[in-house]
């Protein structure tokens, strides 16, 4: 288990600290599902944003149907827990980890034949049916079968040969590695590998899941493909989808708020002094001299939020970030609407590449509430 202390209900005060407001993010996720089922989709909630942690979770479990993640680990919490959600296994498996996957989850996405020959195995030795959702690579070159007509093989291998595996549907992964929109056209082009398959197996399968939070744009856009009936979204559901240049007034981009100390004010020149070399990533970085300013050190850093201060953005927009180390955010605050002084509290909004850093690290506290 990763979370070995129960850090997200410590009883001591302690920074720096991520708020999760379930209110708002469970508004979200209803409003989410209604616009999606207004087009027939089902929402896979995917849990792997903020780390699995159980009290969001069980949001989620309220509201979907099937719960998701990329990691075994956060499904097998809330299998402990005894979630009554059918547990979705998204990303492609370890053939080391097939015991624990057909023991904690009821579905996966696959797309190799020998690990799906030995996730039957392993579901035969454990008396148990696992369901498969077969992944289809439209271009996007992450997982899925290249060769469609492998796929279609394969998909009728796991329906005559495999007693231990049920082929649920086929899937895809779009405008993740190779950045390739979920435009309709390919959207379509799963739909007609689907009903190859379909023609190939003699039945219609149950799901054909349309891919992640950019597919939302082509269904918001009324350009969806009747069949594609499921969706696996994340960060939509955390954050809105201002990823993608979508500001959808009817979500919250706040549901998630990272509350830092400052450690450190002084006036202070915003050029360096002295010879210059590289900074602690071995970085050399341009400065920009603004002369003699008041800065403010709050303390959190790489180390917690990951490699990108810049894409914090303080809830103070008159506060600019200057730069980061490990464990040090610098922060430009003479125009702040308060006076900032040692021990004030600086508050940041943050989004899902630094979310997915902080929730899952020991040296933040995540409360929710
Ligand atoms: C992470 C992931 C998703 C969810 O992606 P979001 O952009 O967070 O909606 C869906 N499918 C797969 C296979 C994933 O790995």
């Amino acid at each position: 288990m990763a979370n070995k202390t129960n850090r997200w209900n410590s009883s001591y005060l302690t920074y720096p600290i991520v708020v999760c407001k379930l209110n708002k993010l469970k508004e979200n996720l209803v409003a989410l599902k209604e616009r999606c089922h207004i087009f027939n989709v089902d929402i896979a909630g995917v849990i792997k944003g903020f780390n699995g942690i159980p009290e969001i979770a069980e949001v989620f479990s309220k509201e979907f149907y099937y719960i998701a993640s990329s990691r075994l680990e956060h499904l097998k919490v809330l299998k402990e827990k005894n979630f009554s959600n059918p547990l979705m296994c998204i990303r492609i498996s370890m053939p080391y980890e097939l015991e624990e996957l057909v023991d904690i989850c009821d579905i996966s996405l696959q797309s190799d034949p020998y690990v799906i020959s030995l996730i039957n195995k392993a579901a035969e030795r454990a008396g148990k049916k696992h369901d498969i959702i077969l992944m289809a690579d439209l271009g996007d070159l992450r997982e899925g079968f290249w060769d469609k007509n492998s796929l279609i093989d394969e998909a009728e291998k796991i329906e005559k040969e495999y007693k231990n595996l049920h082929l649920k549907g086929i899937g895809t992964n779009l405008g993740c590695y190779g950045s390739i929109k979920a435009t309709p056209e390919k959207l379509e082009e799963l739909v007609a590998i689907g009903e190859k398959v379909e023609e190939r197996i003699g039945r219609k399968l149950e799901i054909i899941s349309g891919g992640a939070s950019s597919s939302l744009l082509t269904l918001f856009e009324n350009k969806w493909p009747k069949r594609i009936n499921q969706l696996r979204i994340g960060e939509g559901l955390l954050m809105g989808l201002e990823t993608w240049d979508l500001k959808e007034d009817f979500l919250n981009d706040d549901c998630f708020i990272l509350k830092t100390q400052v450690v450190e004010v002084e006036m202070k020149p915003s050029f360096p002094v002295g010879e210059r070399g590289v900074d602690a990533f071995g970085n050399v970085v341009e400065y920009e001299d603004i002369g003699i300013h008041k800065r403010a050190i709050v303390a959190i850093g790489k180390l917690d939020y990951g490699n990108d201060p810049f894409s914090l953005t303080p809830l103070d927009e008159d506060i600019k970030i200057l730069g980061a180390s490990s464990d040090h955010t610098l922060l430009d605050v003479s125009h702040a609407k308060e006076d900032i002084k040692v021990g004030d509290i600086v508050e940041f909004k943050i989004p899902y590449s630094n979310l997915i850093y902080l929730t899952n690290t020991n040296t933040v506290r995540v409360v929710v509430e």
